[in-house]
Formats: structure tokens, C-alpha cells, sequence
């Protein structure tokens, strides 16, 4: 069985936790973008602690992923998954032999499960988003893009469950007080998605879909129940949808 939970998700933080196997649980922590303390907590109000993540893949370099990945992985010797460019764009930290580089296209065995890497459009050197498989299942991990190419919607199109970027409405990016040259890098091609492109995706995933959850909204430039709308207006009744929450992020939900 596969189930995840997001942590935590948007501009104040992102960090997704998922967990397969049964007696002995394989926990993977799909980017870190939290302080420390705080990544503690939301990990102890989950009912677990630090030394319980078995893994830690990071999409890219920016600071609401990247967060206190190195500081975890020294202290408590996790092996950490990320691209060459996103390791470079971090500034290179020492990761010792803690670091397992990864690219687009491969495929990484967990035991229990396993990850796909895929490369998205976004202003960062090396971004990867993913799907994990537990041979059952499969989620898609899919934020911080600016389009989504073709490539994209093949990898997730056997996804029963997705964590999908609405990161903003389109009016209220362009009504917001973000300066003209934000508004154009977050709405541009490499920047993040719209409520809009959002629906888009998940109207072509749709088939095997059971479980959406709409993530890394925009506080300034986004609201909870308008990407609900958008998503709800294509899925329809039968899949289940709920917004992450910047703070607590969203229960255990099932691949
Ligand atoms: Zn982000
Ligand atoms: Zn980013």
C-alpha cells in the first residue's frame, strides 16, 4: 500500500512524506523545504521523528524545497536523492556519501518502492518532479512548472493519485501588487502553474485518477477555493479533491 502525506506546500515551505510496505514501512520525504524544528514537528504530529525517513528526494534548489535537507541527512544519515544541477544550485553542500545523484529518465529502486524522475520547465538548473510506484499503485509528485510538455502527462498518465501545482489564478496574478517582472516569471513558461493549466492536466489524467490534491498555491495570488473550482469542474464527483494547506499540509491519503 501507498500513502502519502504533504507537510507542508507553497512559497513558505513544500515537503511531501510517503510511505509504502507494511509491518517495516519504507518512508520516503519528497523535498525538505522546512526549518528543521518545525519539519520535527509536523513529523511528530504524523507520529514519527526524524530518524524514521529512510529517503529524501529533492526536485530542485529553490528554498521552499531544499530547505534543512543537508542538515537532516548529516544528522541523521539519510541518503538523499537530487540532480547534479540542483546539488550545484544548493551550493554544492557536503553530503558525504549520503549523496546519490539522480536525472531525468531514471529509474531509482527503493525496495518497496520506485521512483521516476522526470525533468519540468522551471527557472531552476536541473528540476525533476516524479512518480513513485509500489508496484500497485502510482502517485505523481508534480509542482514547480511553468508548462507541461508532452513528456510530462506520460509519465503520470498510470497515476490513481496526483499532488498537482495550482499555484495561482490567472486574474488575481495579474490584479496582484507583484511587481510586473514576478508576475511575468511566476505566470511565465518557467515559472508555475495556473488553476487553469492545473485543470488541464488533470482532465488528461483523469482515467485512472481517484485522488487529486492541490498544491503550492499562492497565498497573494491564489485562493483555496478557486483551484477547487477549477480541478472540481473536470474531475466531477467520483475523485476525490482537497487543497494542502500552507501550514499543515493534508491527513494520510491513499495512492
Ligand atoms: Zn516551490
Ligand atoms: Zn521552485
Amino acid at each position: 500500500m501507498l500513502r502519502f502525506k504533504s507537510l507542508g506546500s507553497g512559497s513558505s515551505g513544500n515537503a511531501t512524506l510517503i510511505e509504502a510496505g507494511g509491518l517495516a514501512p519504507f518512508r520516503l520525504l519528497v523535498d525538505c523545504g522546512l526549518g528543521i524544528r518545525v519539519l520535527a514537528r509536523r513529523l511528530a504530529e504524523a507520529g514519527l521523528g526524524l530518524d524514521d525517513l529512510d529517503a529524501i528526494f529533492i526536485t530542485h534548489e529553490h528554498g521552499d524545497h531544499i530547505g534543512c535537507a543537508a542538515q537532516v541527512v548529516r544528522q541523521h544519515h539519510v541518503p538523499i536523492w537530487m540532480s547534479e544541477g540542483t546539488w550545484r544550485g544548493c551550493g554544492e553542500p557536503a553530503l558525504n556519501s549520503w549523496l546519490r545523484v539522480t536525472a531525468d529518465g531514471d529509474r531509482i529502486d527503493l525496495g518497496c518502492m520506485e521512483l521516476c524522475p522526470f525533468t519540468v520547465p522551471h527557472d531552476a538548473l536541473e528540476p525533476l518532479q516524479l512518480s513513485v510506484d509500489d508496484g500497485q499503485t502510482q502517485l505523481g509528485i508534480l509542482t514547480d512548472l511553468g508548462h507541461v510538455p508532452e513528456h510530462v502527462l506520460a509519465h503520470l498518465k498510470g497515476c490513481s493519485a496526483l499532488l498537482l501545482e495550482c499555484n495561482h489564478d490567472a486574474q488575481l496574478l495579474s490584479e496582484s501588487a507583484y511587481p510586473g517582472f514576478l508576475k511575468q516569471r511566476v505566470g511565465g513558461d518557467m515559472g508555475h502553474l495556473s488553476n487553469r493549466q492545473a485543470a488541464e492536466v488533470a482532465a488528461h489524467l483523469k482515467p485512472h485518477l481517484r485522488q487529486v490534491v492541490a498544491a503550492h498555491l499562492s497565498r497573494q495570488n491564489n485562493r483555496p477555493e478557486l483551484a477547487q473550482a477549477a480541478l472540481s469542474e473536470v474531475l466531477g464527483e467520483h475523485i476525490d479533491l482537497c487543497v494542502a494547506h500552507p501550514a499543515s499540509g493534508t491527513p494520510w491519503m491513499r495512492a
